[in-house]
């Protein structure tokens, strides 16, 4: 039955169908698909490697007299531009079969190439990234009373800031076998590789068919592209665990068993969540079930609220970033009005509010201490757009030179048929 609600809750996501896959082999490696120096078997015990110093800096605060490392930093308050991706497709041939989940995936995702593609204009065209929580302050008013301030950003000079977040990085079993990467692991060389079967059932560990080594990559070799050790924040949901690891619970015929297994997904993630925090990613709550907060009763988000803390807050952490399921807002508008269910999950420490929308848009509230704000999606839906959404993104990137006609379905592209 658990099964069913998840796959439900998938369906009205992206439509999709429910593989097994709750404990994956163990990593292996295979150096055809990689360039990540192979370390020769050692006797005894494996030492892990020593990691690669990364540094995170606040973007808010000025490097002293204005300039680091021979780069000159100025303020920034204009707007901060936000994308968000879904998890990317590694195999097009898989995700865009036919099946009943292809459409799905053509909407809402990326592929692999694309992504790549996107970091690469977005970098060209002088985006530099900005962890979303160093965007907006919490500050004590005259009134004695909490409220949200955006800070000034000091950027390198000629440079704008971006924000990237990711929904549902799950690894949701619906994706396990249909095109995606299954879980994120650390390589020998201690940097976070994503796991998974290709579409001939061989093992794969690499950096370039995930959202996330991808990015790290690319900062890696284009370091200027995160001035601030930013990459961008992942936001969890808990039904189906995290990261591609079975964290969650059931309520129904929960046995010593599954706990056990449980208990160790849970440690097995912890060593992926700490380096994914040491090389500047961040963890934003998605809702336990993904859950419409504009609908449910306020019990029911309540309990997700707390089912989320207890799952996914004990491993990655407190947050006080909330990415709304379906960019639906609470209490059905969050920006007029400030409703029971907003002043809820405000109490519990979300400060940042994110749903989906044309453009950048931020509002700071004023009756209560919290900023919402919306995000560009990059994805099938907005890649087909008509000439007028393709122009929403003509700051990041040319959607007809993002776009891969050759592995995604045929369907139409609303920009190259404009109506008569
Ligand atoms: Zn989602």
């Amino acid at each position: 039955m658990r099964r069913i609600v998840s796959l439900l809750l998938i369906l009205l996501l992206l439509s999709g169908c429910a593989s097994p896959g709750t404990n994956g082999p163990a990593p292996a490696k295979d150096d055809s698909q990689t360039e990540a120096p192979a370390s020769p078997e050692q006797e005894g015990e494996e030492t892990p490697p020593e990691p690669e110093p990364y540094t995170i800096l606040n973007p808010a605060v000025a490097p002293e007299g204005g300039s680091r490392d021979g780069v000159s930093y100025v303020p920034w308050d204009g707007v901060v531009e936000h994308l968000f991706f879904h998890p990317v497709v590694a195999y097009p041939e898989q995700a865009f079969d036919g099946d009943a989940a292809a459409d799905g995936i053509d909407d809402f995702m990326v592929t692999a190439g694309e992504y790549l593609a996107i970091l690469q204009s977005v970098y060209e065209k002088g985006f530099v990234l900005v962890d979303i929580a160093d965007v907006w302050s919490e500050v004590t008013g005259e009134d004695g009373n909490p409220h949200m301030v955006r800070n000034t950003l000091y950027i390198p000079e000629g440079k704008k800031p971006l924000i990237l977040s990711f929904d549902d990085t799950n690894y949701y079993p619906y994706m396990l076998g249909n095109g995606f990467s299954y879980k994120l692991i650390l390589g020998e060389d201690g940097k976070v590789w994503s796991w998974g079967l290709d579409p001939a059932g061989k093992e794969v560990v690499s950096r370039d068919l995930d959202a996330i080594p991808i990015l790290d990559k690319f900062v890696e070799e284009h370091p200027d592209f995160s001035p601030f050790g930013a990459k961008g924040c992942l936001s969890l949901t808990g039904y189906e665990g995290i990261l591609g690891y079975r964290t969650q619970t059931s309520t129904e015929g929960w046995t010593e068993e599954q706990e056990a297994n449980r208990q160790k997904e849970r440690e097995a993630v912890k060593p992926i969540i700490a380096e994914l925090k040491r090389t500047g990613w961040t963890f934003g709550s998605h809702t336990w079930g993904h859950i419409r907060l504009g609908t449910k009763s306020l019990d029911h988000i309540q309990a997700d609220t707390q089912r989320w803390a207890d799952e996914v807050g004990s491993l990655v952490g407190p947050t006080k970033v909330l990415f709304y399921p379906h960019g639906e807002r609470p209490d059905g508008d969050d920006w007029k009005k400030t409703g029971p269910v907003f002043q809820y999950l405000q109490s519990q420490g979300f400060r940042i509010f994110c749903s989906v929308g044309i453009n950048s848009f931020s509002w700071i509230k004023k009756d209560i201490s919290a900023v919402i704000c919306d995000r560009l999606h990059p994805d099938g839906t907005t890649l087909r757009g008509s000439e007028k959404v393709v122009g929403w993104y003509a700051p990041f990137y040319d959607t007809k030179e993002i776009i891969d006609l050759e592995s995604r379905p045929e369907r139409p592209v609303r920009w190259m048929n404009p109506p008569a």
